[in-house]
């Protein structure tokens, strides 16, 4: 293993003018990743052209599909009966196509999901075009503030797969210990926090993220699907969408975006240089518990996600009063602490602590916050 490098500080982060970026996505990237882009955007390989102006099926580009699925299954430690697809339309694409694969799989086209939040809620609706969609367990009357108790015996044989998010970006809350439904397969919706932790894929029969949060740009989606659960897909399903056509077509069905899946191979270089996923989940555990730590130490700030369940990967809290949180956003601003307001629906303030953001960001921000308290507090 290739010692791992020391993180950027403060100072480079600011280089450039740039930022410390909170946002929930898109999201801060690796600033090695993105100084690697800028390098060779231009001419990418000594090729003498861009990588966004080479055909996706030229051997070039086709190596670097092959590169960014080969180093996904090595992070993950994919088993051999998992396929990877990269598809277009994100993860909002995936709440159609995940009914649309495999909701035929059992005469009754049910399927159970887990309401944690807004994009389950916007899975089930959209699902529910497909079939029928059982909500079986939901914390709406408690905000989204934890992960629902869920007795997944009651999952009935013939629902043909479990939905879950497994993290929740506009609440900060995730799940720890998955959901064993038998043979009912296992769904994920990982998009917030892809490769921020370990994870074992064998308890799934899907996963699936949008690029956005912890790859590259936005309107790409990686999918990776247990083999045995292709050739369900309802009849109307566009080729595009459908699980075994991407499969048999290695993600070049039609043009793909080609930049996002050079981009994701970048950043996936960058994680197994550094250490691999492991690496990657010590420093995210690390630059989490710095935060969680301040907000439990303090009177002023209130952690607003269940300790149980707070995810490693958007740190959601609130502020005394209206006056207060206004104050602290205005402040952090000033301080080139950007996009730390919280879901229009929550309110407060959450800080998004992807892969891409270094120990030194959340320094920075812990700083601010200790002052921000000694002032108003
Ligand atoms: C951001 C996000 C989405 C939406 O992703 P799009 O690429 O905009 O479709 C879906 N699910 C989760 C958990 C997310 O964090």
């Amino acid at each position: 293993m290739a010692t791992p490098k020391p993180e950027a500080d403060q100072q480079s982060l600011r280089a450039g003018g740039r930022v410390i970026n909170f946002g929930p996505g898109p999201a801060m990237l690796p600033l090695e990743v993105m100084t690697r882009a800028q390098q060779e955007f231009f001419n990418y390989g000594g090729l003498g052209v861009s990588i966004v102006e080479i055909s996706h099926r030229s051997k070039d580009f086709v190596s670097v599909v092959e590169e960014a699925s080969a180093l996904f299954r090595e992070l993950v430690s994919l088993p051999e009966n998992y396929s990877v697809l990269f598809v277009h339309g994100g993860a909002r694409m995936q709440f159609s196509a995940v009914p649309m694969n495999l909701i035929g799989r059992k005469p009754a086209s049910k399927a159970a999901y887990v309401e944690t939040g807004v994009f389950s809620a916007t899975a089930i609706k959209d699902a529910g075009a497909y079939g029928t969609i059982e909500t079986i367990a939901s914390s709406r009357n408690v905000k989204f503030a934890r992960i629902p108790d869920l007795d997944p015996g009651r999952v009935s044989k013939d629902t043909s797969y479990l939905h879950i998010t497994t993290n929740n970006t506009a609440y900060g809350t995730r799940w720890n210990t998955f959901p064993d439904a038998g043979d009912v397969p296992l769904v994920g919706d990982a998009t917030s926090e892809i490769l921020s932790r370990v994870m074992d894929y064998a308890r799934f029969g899907v996963v699936y993220a949008s690029f956005q949060k912890n790859l590259g740009p936005a309107g790409t989606a990686i999918v990776v699907v247990r083999k045995d659960l292709f050739g369900n897909a309802l009849p109307q399903t566009p080729p595009l969408l459908n699980y075994a056509a991407v499969d048999k077509g290695q993600s070049l069905t039609n043009t793909p975006s080609t930049f996002n899946i050079y981009f994701a191979r970048e950043v996936m270089r960058w994680i197994k240089n550094l250490g691999g996923v492991r690496e990657m989940e010590r420093r995210n555990n690390e630059k989490a518990k710095l935060l969680y730590d301040c907000l439990d130490s303090s009177a002023f700030y209130k952690p607003l996600a269940d300790k149980a369940h707070r995810s490693m990967m958007n740190v959601t809290f609130d502020l005394p009063t209206p006056q207060a949180l206004e104050a602290f956003l205005k402040e952090a601003g000033k301080e080139g602490l950007y996009a730390l307001k919280g879901y229009r629906d929550v309110g407060g303030i959450r800080a998004s602590i992807y892969n891409g953001m270094p120990l030194a960001g959340v320094q920075a921000l812990v700083s601010f916050m200790r002052e921000f308290e000694r002032k108003q507090g």
